[in-house]
């Protein structure tokens, strides 16, 4: 993967999934992937601990925070933000090389992220993703059951803050059935193809 396809006009866009935590972001995600290998899916790098089961340079790069604010400094991230303290940033060359291949790129990230990749490339389309109401995504976070009253607390008030900004965003998607979600998105890429073909 990565050559563009001869005979084909080459998708070049960069689209950013945001939603609030426990919407099913990794899940759609990586049902996206399944469906368009073609697709490159941004590595993060963030200076949060590994959580059981995850592998350094395919969840994320873990580093640490010397390495971290080096990168900012050295203009290697194309956006980065705080998220419950701890730091996260994109790293900017293999989104710019994926683009340049004509590989459409995608990034999970949350919503100051965003913000930053919207000022920065005014070509991109953010997507967010939604749960079906409020009362499931409360449900979702407190049925985990793994976190204290007040972690759950402190989720569900970020989570009423994302979710006041998807008007900012360019398309929401509902996560109602994860399949469903991923096509959708999948759906959005595509159009973005063939309006580059009609030209
Ligand atoms: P988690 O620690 O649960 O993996 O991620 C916490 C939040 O950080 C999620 O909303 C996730 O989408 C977001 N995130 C992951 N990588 C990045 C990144 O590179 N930049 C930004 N801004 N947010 C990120």
């Amino acid at each position: 993967h990565g050559e563009p396809v001869p005979g084909r006009r080459p998708r070049r866009r960069l689209t950013v999934v945001s939603g609030p935590s426990g919407v099913g972001k990794s899940s759609v995600v990586s049902e996206l992937r399944k469906l368009d290998p073609e697709i490159y899916f941004s590595v993060s790098v963030t200076t949060r601990a590994p959580r059981p089961g995850e592998v350094d340079g395919a969840h994320y790069h873990f580093v640490d925070r010397a390495v971290f604010d080096k990168m900012v400094a050295a203009g290697e991230l194309l956006e980065h933000a705080e998220f419950a303290g701890n730091c996260y940033g994109t790293p900017r060359e293999p989104v710019e090389r994926a683009l340049a291949e004509g590989r459409p790129a995608v990034l999970e990230i949350e919503l100051q992220g965003a913000r930053q990749v919207r000022r920065a490339m005014p070509g991109a389309r953010l997507v967010m993703l939604m749960p079906p109401s409020w009362q499931e995504l409360v449900g979702r976070l407190t049925g985990r059951g793994t976190e204290e009253e007040a972690a759950v607390k402190a989720r569900l008030a970020e989570a009423e803050r994302e979710l006041a900004a998807a008007g900012e965003f360019d398309a929401r998607v509902v996560n109602a059935d994860v399949r469903d979600a991923a096509e959708q998105l999948l759906n959005l890429m595509n159009a973005d193809f063939e309006t580059i073909q009609e030209q």
